[in-house]
């Protein structure tokens, strides 16, 4: 099983950014065969950065999908639309989505269907907030999402699972080693006989991808404020193979 490593760039990078990010990269990544590499520009550089990656390893994700393929859902952007530009993952059920965005869980859901009848890889982050942490009711967080945003589909070959501690998001506040060990122990247990990639997402960086990644049932890493710089994913990754 490779590793998976997505770049999540929220809401950043222009164009011309985008282009001198690519640049960097493509310059420097020596591509090891053992990892998936996924950039997720904003939606409107998804095309450019498409582009950019064509001929490469490196694999192009959308942050965000319409659960729906056409018609009147202003400001959505189709599966169809994200499959002619070769973008090949999704990802759902972000905290962001679901805090700021007003995301469901039936959304959520049908978002996960309608991306998989696409052959559009989701890459599903589930995890707890701080006080249903402090509450000490993680799992229970944990086994509620994966049952509801996975109802229905009984096989996740084509899901990449997240855990995202949203009390982690961009806080610079990584949960430690232990802790990422024993909750992927426990979604690994969740999922059975379904195989899906676990990572972990929550202020990686290159000083924490080492270690994190020695743990049990870690199998890469979504990360936002680290990878704007691509000399810092290129190094995660080399961390995260080494
Ligand atoms: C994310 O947004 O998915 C994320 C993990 O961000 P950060 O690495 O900044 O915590």
């Amino acid at each position: 099983m490779n590793l998976l490593i997505g770049a999540n760039f929220k809401m950043n990078k222009t164009g011309a950014e985008l282009r001198e990010y690519f640049g960097t990269f493509l310059s420097e990544y020596s591509c090891p065969s053992s990892v998936d590499l996924v950039i997720a520009p904003t939606i409107i550089g998804l095309v450019l950065a498409s582009e950019l990656a064509k001929d490469s390893c490196v694999h192009i994700g959308a942050q965000n999908m319409s659960s729906e393929i056409s018609g009147a859902f202003t400001g959505e952007t189709s599966p169809l639309s994200l499959r002619e530009i070769s973008c090949e993952y999704v990802i759902l059920g972000h905290s962001e989505r679901r805090t700021i965005f007003g995301e469901t869980d039936e959304l959520v859901n049908k978002k996960v269907k309608t991306a998989l009848v696409h052959s559009i890889r989701p890459i599903l982050c589930i995890g707890e907030n701080l006080n249903e942490k402090e509450a000490g009711l993680t799992k229970d967080i944990l086994r509620v999402q994966l049952e509801k945003w996975l109802s229905e589909i009984d096989n996740t070959t084509g899901i990449d699972i997240a855990y995202e501690p949203v009390w982690a998001i961009g806080t610079g506040k990584s949960a430690t080693p232990e802790y990422v060990e024993e909750v992927h122990i426990f979604i690994r247990e969740i999922l059975g006989q379904r195989e899906s990639r676990i990572i972990y997402g929550g202020s990686v960086t290159e000083v924490t991808a080492h270690e994190l990644i020695s743990k049990r049932e870690v199998n890469g890493f979504l990360i936002g404020s680290a990878v704007l710089d691509p000399r810092r994913l290129i190094k995660i990754v080399e961390e995260a193979t080494r």
